[in-house]
């Protein structure tokens, strides 16, 4: 596929990364002949970690759609399918012969949102010359001989630029500056700065709605069936040939692939139809149930908008903008209304301040020490634990879990089992329809697994079954008896969990807000728990049959 621009020269060369699929970016305003957009599907964007299926598909599918809108509205594409034979696969040596190809003069692109990306496009820049590889093969309409410059960096002679991606609420620095010299970076404090300054959720005297920040203690129900999971209205789309092409291209990838029946969004029309149908069908239910868990409904009262926000297809500001007009109009309670918004302009822009903040090395942190290798049904969903089984199935089937089936059964597993961190990161990374590096890595490193020793989350999200039977029917019909702590039928998570405090005591006991755990265990015999310690290590050494 290749929208071929007409003129062979071209001075400006603007890239599109798979997660800028905006096309309301003021780039495209203006019909500028000189300018060449150009998107590719390349094997370093699939292979850098192992991606689910839907994730693949779902992300050049929008690309191929953003490629033809641009298109069909005058815009000169330039748009290197996975198994062009002119595609290097690569970013950076694409650009070069790009560069050389169209005699580009300038070269733009948005803000990349990961820090790897981010770095070799600076690299690229930065490189004295490019050389263009001859050994690439141009497609056939593609006439000029790739040329390689020599005076300028990179090749380009009048210079480069880094655009703002126009998405975000934030610039990538604020939380940094927000918080520079605090211990611990409590989302709260950003959330609030956020409201204030963008007057989201406030009344005239500048207080926030109602008196009241957060209404989190209100959003903790289960679900008992009523009122019903809103029905899935998400268009479906056949992306079988797309999906042969990646297949053929040799790209690797796990999870239900559902090519003829994708239903994630292809454009931004798609994802406006999506967020109107959230709104009127399960934002009224959001707060609610926003922690409840159930075998019978995999959705319940999310909005699965993750993909389309984090591909750009939707605006921060215009759901938010949404959802609080919906709560102004009376159709919405402010609880519902700050449930959901909380999450955009608290956690979401939160978790990216963080991620810039702390890279490089955020990723390397392993407060616990955890290196055990994830159990072989995270890659299956066979276990006769009831809530992995129907989390990590979701995830594998829809490419989706909701939050609390990520943080509170998959994450809290793993922090309780000592799961290697770099590892579980990779698969999170890999598995989820929406997952980019700044908002997987501060939430499975830092809110899940603890592992930067606290700056993001003020304790360790851990709990025993009695919180997963809470919020859920799991325990209900499960192999595993959430009441027991000691024996064959017990349920893991109850050993696990205090042989975490117990194993951990140097690093926790100190922690205010962990205090009770440690209280209940200064009650417990020393039989009661070395008995512990001892289901929790025979858990340990076989979780692959648990
Ligand atoms: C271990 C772990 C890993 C996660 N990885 C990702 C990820 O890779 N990408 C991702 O977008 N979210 C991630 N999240 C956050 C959250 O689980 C998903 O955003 C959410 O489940 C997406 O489904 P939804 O659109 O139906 O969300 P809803 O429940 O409808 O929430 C609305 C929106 O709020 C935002 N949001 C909610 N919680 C968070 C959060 N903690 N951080 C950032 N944004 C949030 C999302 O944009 C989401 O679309 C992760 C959470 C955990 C605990
Ligand atoms: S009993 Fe334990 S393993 Fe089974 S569903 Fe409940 S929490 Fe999960």
């Amino acid at each position: 596929m290749n929208a071929t621009p007409t003129h062979l020269s071209a001075h400006t060369l603007r890239l599109i990364l798979g997660d800028q699929l905006n096309p309301q970016h003021s780039w495209f305003a203006t019909l500028r002949p000189e300018v060449v957009y150009v998107l590719m599907e390349i094997r370093q964007e699939t292979d850098y970690v192992l991606h689910h299926a839907q994730k693949i598909i779902a992300i050049f599918a929008g690309m191929r759609e953003l490629a033809r809108q641009l298109a069909e509205a005058g815009h000169r594409v330039h748009y290197l399918s996975i198994n062009d034979p002119a595609n290097t696969q690569s970013l950076t040596d694409n650009l070069s012969v790009l560069i050389a190809h169209f005699q580009v003069q300038v070269f733009e692109y948005q803000d990349p949102d990961e820090f790897r990306l981010d770095q070799q496009l600076q690299a690229f820049l930065a490189k004295p010359q490019v050389q263009a590889k001859p050994q690439v093969q141009a497609k056939p309409q593609v006439q000029a001989k790739p040329q390689v410059q020599t005076s300028t960096p990179c090749g380009i002679s009048a210079g480069s630029s880094q655009v703002d991606s126009e998405h975000f609420y934030t610039q990538r620095h604020e939380a940094a500056e927000l918080f520079a010299n605090r211990k611990q970076w409590l989302m709260e404090t950003f959330y609030r700065h956020l409201r204030k300054r963008h007057h989201v959720l406030m009344d005239a005297a500048g207080k926030p709605a109602d008196g009241q920040w957060n209404f989190d203690a209100d959003n903790r129900k289960p679900w008992k069936g009523i009122p019903p999971e809103p029905p899935d209205l998400r268009p479906e789309h056949d992306h079988s040939a797309l999906w042969a092409s990646i297949q053929a291209a040799g790209v690797n990838s796990f999870g239900e692939p559902r090519a003829t029946q994708s239903r994630w969004p292809i454009n931004r029309a798609e994802a406006l139809q999506q967020l109107e149908h959230f709104i009127t069908h399960a934002l009224p239910h959001f707060g609610d149930f926003q922690d409840a868990m159930s075998r019978k409904a995999w959705r319940l009262f999310h909005s699965l908008l993750s993909f389309s926000l984090n591909v750009k297809m939707l605006k921060s500001q215009e759901v938010v903008q949404r959802v609080e007009a919906e709560w102004r109009a009376g159709r919405v309670a402010l609880a519902a209304a700050e449930g959901f918004i909380r999450q955009i302009i608290g956690w979401r822009e939160y978790v990216r301040g963080i991620y810039w903040a702390q890279m490089p090395g955020y990723d390397e942190h392993n407060y616990f020490d955890h290196t055990t290798p994830l159990p072989k049904w995270f890659w299956s969903g066979d276990t006769r634990m009831n809530c992995l089984a129907a989390s990590i199935t979701t995830s594998l089937h829809n490419a989706h879990a909701h939050h609390i089936q990520r943080l509170m059964v998959i994450g809290n597993f793993a922090l309780l089992a000592g799961l290697d961190v770099p590892a579980l990161h990779r698969w999170y990374l890999g598995v989820y329809i929406d997952a980019f590096e700044w908002v997987e890595l501060p939430n499975t490193l830092g809110m899940s697994q603890f592992a930067d020793g606290g700056l993001l989350a003020s304790k360790p999200y851990v709990s025993s079954a009695a919180y997963i039977h809470r919020m859920s029917d799991y325990c209900k019909s499960c192999a595993y008896d959430k009441k027991q702590r000691l024996g064959d039928v017990a349920c893991p998570f109850n050993a696990l969990y205090w042989d975490f405090y117990l194993r951990n005591a140097d690093k926790l006991k100190s922690n205010p807000r962990i205090g009770m755990a440690y209280q209940q265990l200064a009650r417990m015999d020393d039989s009661a728990l070395a008995a512990l310690r001892l289901r929790a290590s025979q858990i340990r050494g076989q979780l692959d049959e648990l």
